[in-house]
């Protein structure tokens, strides 16, 4: 990335984001799901407790006047099997038939007592591993089973894999991270700021798609003005005609500010009725307002304005509208329109070349240490690739003249940088 910066190949002021999902090295069939994990720690805990009642009448007393969700932990379940050894050790050897028989059964309740507390322990591992997550592979503990685009058998069925994230200029790999959870919108906080790891400041714009524009991320963008050329859901729906002519839509209601009431397409005023509250994955908090009509009884715009029973009530979300309102003023400016055009070319093609042509579709190593480096060294190839390909198209123009292969370009490139940089482009060596 030096040597591009250097070159004047990138500028690492613009950032065009997407990403995509990559296969693990691991089999499909190695799942653990967060589900069924506390279902079956569930299903152990009753079965310990059921135990534990049969094999002392004195514990079972005990653990009764605990709360019954008592939380057992396997070093304590370990524990309690070998002072029950250790007890039934100390016990007079068994005569009568009856007392061998007694011996054997207490003996093999702790036998089982230890298994059910090995169990827990390898239930309590595999909620560690999971961390925040609902799945991971067994042969592979850090990816996370996802739908993937490339689905041969067409079921939908998901796979170990990564969520890829990378940022582009001028077709070079300038950033990427790897990621356990699917979904993009919670990723570009985190992919922006290991840019900034990366090259110690943030990039100033920001391009990318509709998945990337929530609340949370545009106000991290404003706070850390990083100028953002990126779409929200419905920004393609609202330009239309249908969406502007529809009278019911919120968007469309009128709004006095005045007095802080929407009026609905009958001319009823929607009074302010109280704030909502969410929390999205991140821990981020969002707030919208509520609005409700005093009366939609009889309305004849009934049908075509909502479902539901009783008024019509509306929640909006006035920070996520401003945020909105600006990004759509940037999207749709000259400026916003050149990084739109440019974005299917950018990231989405570097996919393409390194998927369809390069058939980069799954890692080969297993664990996010070892990806991470594959993917590296992938990216690191990759953008080499495409400066001797820019190289060698600038000189066979203009420096040479004649055609020269990509081997010769990249020796040109790393050999002789200063007098290919004047030829090729002056600004270079400037
Ligand atoms: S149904 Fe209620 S909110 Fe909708 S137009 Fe009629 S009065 Fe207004």
């Amino acid at each position: 990335m030096l040597l591009l910066a250097g070159k004047g190949y990138v500028s690492l002021d613009v950032e065009y984001i997407d990403g995509t999902k990559i296969e693990s090295k691991a089999n499909k069939y190695t799942f653990v799901w967060r589900k069924s994990v506390e279902k079956n720690r569930d299903k152990l805990l009753d079965k310990i407790r059921i135990l534990l009642e049969q094999i002392d009448e004195t514990i079972a007393q005990d653990k009764a006047a605990e709360n019954q969700s008592v939380a057992f932990t396997p070093a304590a379940i370990s524990d309690l099997a070998r002072e029950l050894k250790e007890a039934l050790a100390e016990q007079p050897a068994a005569r009568t038939r009856e007392e061998k028989k007694a011996r054997r059964a207490r003996e093999k309740e702790i036998k089982e007592l230890e298994k059910h507390g090995d169990k827990l322990a390898e239930y309590d591992q595999h909620l560690q591993t999971l961390g925040d997550r609902n799945s991971y592979s067994k042969s592979d503990p850090s990816a996370t089973f996802m739908r993937m685009k490339e689905d041969a058998m067409n079921n939908g069925q998901t796979k170990p894999g990564y969520n890829l994230q990378i940022g582009t200029e001028n077709q070079f790999i300038t950033d990427f991270s790897l990621f356990p959870n699917p979904t993009d919108t919670l990723t570009l906080i985190p992919f922006l700021s290991s840019f900034s790891g990366r090259y110690n400041r943030l990039p100033g714009k920001a391009v990318a798609d509709s998945g990337y524009g929530s609340e949370e991320n545009y106000r991290f963008m404003e706070e850390h003005d990083i100028e953002s050329f990126v779409k929200y859901n419905w920004f393609h729906k609202e330009q239309k005609r249908s969406f502007k002519n529809n009278p019911f839509l919120v968007d469309n209601l009128y709004y006095n500010a005045k007095d802080d009431y929407y009026v609905c397409p009958m001319g009823q005023h929607m009074t302010f009725v109280g704030k909502t509250h969410g929390r999205t994955a991140s821990g981020y908090i969002t707030e919208s307002h509520r609005y409700r009509a005093a009366r939609c009884e009889g309305c004849p715009l009934r049908t075509g304005c909502f479902k539901a029973k009783g008024n019509r009530s509306i929640e909006v979300n006035r920070r996520l509208v401003e945020y909105k309102r600006k990004a759509r003023e940037k999207l749709i400016s000259d400026e916003g329109l050149e990084h739109r055009s440019k974005r299917p070319i950018e990231p989405e093609a570097v996919f393409g070349q390194m998927k369809y042509n390069m058939a980069y579709r799954r890692f080969r190593h297993f664990g996010l240490d070892k990806v991470t480096m594959d993917f590296a060294f992938f990216a690191i190839a990759f953008n080499i690739k495409k400066m001797c390909a820019k190289a060698a198209k600038g000189i066979s123009k203009g420096f040479y003249n004649r055609k020269i292969t990509l081997k010769t370009a990249f020796y040109e490139v790393i050999s002789d940088q200063n007098r290919i940089e004047r030829k090729i482009n002056p600004k270079w060596a400037a």
